[in-house]
């Protein structure tokens, strides 16, 4: 039998169950043995919540004495861990489960398979449906998806007060109250209070059984095409404000507005006999616990993209059209959702949408990247959000700390607003020192700049009065983007770059892509060999293979830099002659485009990055073909202590001020002198004080951070002599045991200059 005759043949039968006068518990009695029968499953139990605990309402295969008697908390055993975490568990092993609590009373002892799905309704797990097995295997794909189906109508059920006896009153809709805090994962750092809005105000599916199967596929065929036309419409418009990286982000939406599979998928579970709307979420469901297998955190936001389209299509075919977005935002809002599309977030309103709370979220996520660049603090990875927050409830979210507060009481208020109106104090006093130039004490300059990567971020360059971009980052249109970004594409972002940074430079930096930054359509050449992506086959090592890559990007920068100044850095240099080469593909591409006579920039400057150690001794080849520097301090760091920058385990093994990085540093300062070598820092050590008060020390005259650190960092400069810390360093470098970050500490504080 097909799996959607299957899935038929229950739904079929749990129709008629439901058609039935029978009492509530003799319907749920039902329900177990259609479950079990159709699964051959020992064992199917329905579990509701009552009283704060989860029940056991009916069992097939367990003890029947222990109905109404096996009750669990949220979170004990596996049924509240189902609850809990509103997830699917499919287990082979029940026993070998962490959370695994044996209730002597079922006479469970026997079996050794489990799985169960939680029944959701409003968003919360309001109970769940377990099936158990003697034999030791994992449940098949189709069975699970029988399971779910089952909590949908239960779910059904419920909603139309039809499971339970008069007198038994579930408690399905209570929330929690009091104070509570949800931890997470920093996303974007801040601090922000509001209200909870969720994204999506939960379209409720009133019925998952169709009465006219052949009438809900015309629905889903007319909502198909109803959102692919405003895909299309989005796409052409770039609605979402002026393209860009957005833009790529509907390509991808395009991509599986489009695929066959998703349609048929949704098809296939109508032919089972659901509605419209429940095939839809069926698929969905099925999408989301593929996603949670799902290694690969870049096809983990790929597979967003498509929930995030799931969402739209479930709107349209139920009518309930709109987001949160749409409806608008009529307070201070800390948003909420499980995960956002990118485009999605764009559609807030700035001035309400204060932070995100989002259940998944990772830091490479499209939705984060264009967080940051809207300046929104966000808080990922909150598991069980939706059985804290309710709609409505005040928020303290402190990206900062990876906490949220919620319904906070009022001293904890008061506390945080305190802390709140402090920041806001410090970022009103930077923001006055935007049009302020950093000139230290001594009357030197230093050259404050922003790392950038995305259209948007140009707008922290007047925002900040930053010198200029010191780095941007040319492979974030890479990452954001579904296909390979043609040459087309990449012209038009660096010419919008060029434009909004008018006469401030911008150092464009050929694409870093591979490492952390892998993306699927390249993954052929990164990732497949590679143990360790960091040191394997990325940045320009990857671009001189693909030679066509570089070329490409090379004519684009070219051609945006029309009679202007080009600045040009080559990522991951580690010996002269990639410098040499990956130049000459610069100067080809010159000559072609002298040779149809298009106008050329007024002036092009070459620099390397330095962040692979072994390129510190080949300097005096290297320093006198290079126009500028720029010492990549993460990437070093992580070379220079064979300590990987994305292992959180050694976050903490080495200091940015440990003498080992400052003497490197300053021998490739020692290194350049006598060439004419403009040099720079552009890693994040750059934008914290002790560590740029240590760089300056060191001789280093440009800088290039976050775009939130210029201000904080202007106000240093403008606080230290540099004879006097040079001396210092010198002083604290000459012996070993000295513990520079102690030492800077004070010397800071004697000075009045606040450190962070
Ligand atoms: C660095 O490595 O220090 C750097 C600035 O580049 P990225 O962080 O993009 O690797
Ligand atoms: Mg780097």
């Amino acid at each position: 039998m097909s799996a959607a005759a299957a899935a038929r043949q229950i739904i079929t039968r749990l129709h008629e169950v439901m058609a039935s006068r029978m009492h509530a518990q003799g319907k749920l009695d039902q329900v177990v043995d259609i479950i079990g029968e159709s699964l051959d499953s020992e064992v199917c139990s329905i579990y509701l919540l009552r009283g704060g605990m989860l029940e056991l309402f009916a069992t097939r295969g367990l003890n029947q004495s222990a109905v109404h008697v096996t009750r669990m908390a949220i979170g004990e055993g596996l049924t509240g861990t189902i609850a809990q975490n509103v997830e699917t568990l499919n287990l082979a092993e029940a026993k070998a489960h962490p959370d695994f609590l044996y209730r002597p009373e079922t006479g469970e002892d026997k079996f050794h398979s489990f799985a169960g799905v939680p029944i959701v309704y409003r968003e919360r797990a309001v109970g769940a449906v377990c099936v158990q097995h003697v034999d030791p295997r994992r449940y098949e794909d189709i069975e699970l998806e029988a399971l779910q189906t089952t909590a949908m109508v239960l779910s059904e059920m419920i909603a139309n007060a039809e499971l339970v006896d008069e007198g038994d009153a579930l408690e399905l809709t209570k929330g929690q109250t009091g104070m509570q805090n949800l931890s997470g994962l920093t996303l974007v750092k801040g601090l922000a209070a509001g209200q909870a809005v969720f994204h999506q105000p939960r379209v409720t599916i009133d019925q998952v059984m169709a009465d006219d199967t052949e009438a809900e596929r015309q629905r889903v065929y007319r909502a198909f095409d109803k959102m692919r036309e405003q895909i299309d419409t989005m796409t052409s418009q770039a609605e979402f404000g002026v393209g860009g990286e957005h833009e790529e982000v509907l390509e991808t939406y395009k991509m599986f507005a489009y695929d066959e599979g998703w349609s048929r998928r949704i098809n296939e579970a109508i032919d089972s006999g659901l509605t419209a709307e429940a095939a839809i979420e069926r698929v969905q469901q099925h999408t989301r616990m593929r996603m949670r297998e799902i290694d690969d955190p870049l096809l983990a936001d790929r597979m967003h993209d498509l929930e995030d389209l799931a969402n739209r299509l479930l709107r349209i075919v139920s009518g309930q059209l709109g987001t949160a977005a749409t409806q608008g935002l009529r307070r201070e809002t800390i948003l909420i959702a499980r995960n956002l599309g990118p485009a999605e977030l764009l559609e807030y309103d700035r001035r309400r949408l204060k932070g995100v709370i989002l259940e998944e979220g990772s830091l490479t996520a499209h939705v984060v990247i264009v967080a940051r660049a809207m300046g929104v603090p966000v808080l990922g990875q909150a598991r069980g959000l939706r059985g804290i927050i309710r709609e409505g409830d005040d928020i303290l979210l402190d990206a900062d700390a990876a906490l949220a507060t919620v319904r906070p009481s009022q001293s904890m208020a008061d506390a945080f607003d305190a802390r709140f109106a402090k920041t806001r104090e410090k970022q009103a006093a930077y923001a006055e020192l935007r049009d302020v130039e950093p000139f230290t004490r001594c009357g030197t300059r230093i050259q404050v700049m922003i790392n950038a990567g995305l259209r948007d971020d140009m707008s922290s360059l007047a925002m900040t009065g930053a010198d200029g971009v010191g780095l941007f980052r040319t492979e974030f249109q890479f990452l954001v983007s579904a296909t390979l970004p043609q040459r087309e594409r990449q012209l038009r972002l660096y010419r919008d770059v060029l434009e909004a940074a008018g006469d401030k430079p911008v150092i464009f930096r050929t694409v870093d892509i591979g490492g952390d930054k892998a993306v699927p359509y390249l993954s052929d050449e990164t990732s497949k060999f590679d143990e360790n992506p960091a040191m394997g086959w990325r940045a320009l090592r990857l671009a001189l293979e693909r030679e066509g890559l570089l070329k490409a990007q090379a004519r684009a920068l070219l051609e945006a830099a029309s009679g202007k100044t080009l600045y040009v850095m080559f990522p991951m240099v580690s010996e002269p002659w990639e410098f040499d080469a990956a130049k000459v593909v610069f100067e080809e591409q010159l000559a072609f485009l002298k040779k149809r006579k298009k106008i050329l920039p007024e002036a092009i400057h070459y620099g390397a990055m330095l962040e692979v150690p072994s390129l510190a001794e080949m300097l005096d080849l290297l320093a006198p073909k290079l126009d500028f520097l720029s010492i990549g301090t993460n990437d070093l760091t992580q070379f220079l202590f064979a300590a990987d920058r994305s292992n959180p385990k050694l976050a903490e093994r080495y200091d940015w001020l440990s003498p080992a990085i400052l003497r490197f540093l300053r021998r490739v300062m020692q290194n350049t002198v006598g060439y004419d070598v403009d040099l720079g820092v552009c890693g994040e050590m750059g934008g914290r004080r002790l560590e740029a008060l240590a760089l300056m020390g060191l001789g280093i005259r440009r800088l290039s951070i976050t775009p939130a650190a210029v201000g904080p960092i202007k106000e240093l400069v403008r606080k230290v002599d540099l004879e006097e810390i040079s001396k210092a360093m010198d002083l604290w470098l000459a012996d070993p045991t000295t513990d520079i970050r102690a030492s800077l500490q004070e010397w800071a504080q004697e000075r009045g200059i606040e450190t962070d």
